[in-house]
């Protein structure tokens, strides 16, 4: 899937795959995130990711919310996901 940069300065939610996967097993990126704020639920490949801010920060395609944060520091990583209000997670394959 393309995630560079477009015009509007964000990637696509595949920009989150390789800082996410230090922290989950599985890949988040086809998991299904409801938004805190409109309650749309899309796959969070599809969330709006600004990689020039201080960390990543994703937005929800549909209200421009704040779905997700993540800082990584040399020991640590914060992850923000009050913008979240439940991802849901596939486990199997197919
Ligand atoms: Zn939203």
């Amino acid at each position: 899937m393309n995630h560079r940069p477009d015009s509007d300065g964000y990637e696509d939610g595949n920009a989150l795959a390789g800082p996410l996967s230090e922290i989950f097993a599985v890949d988040l990126t086809s998991a299904l995130g409801r938004c805190a704020n409109c309650g749309v639920t899309e796959p969070v490949a599809r969330l709006h990711v600004y990689t020039r801010a201080p960390g990543l920060v994703a937005r929800c395609p549909h209200c421009a919310h704040v779905t997700l944060r993540m800082v990584r520091s040399p020991d640590d990583a914060w992850l923000d996901m009050s913008g979240t209000v439940a991802l849901r997670i596939p486990l199997t394959s197919g």
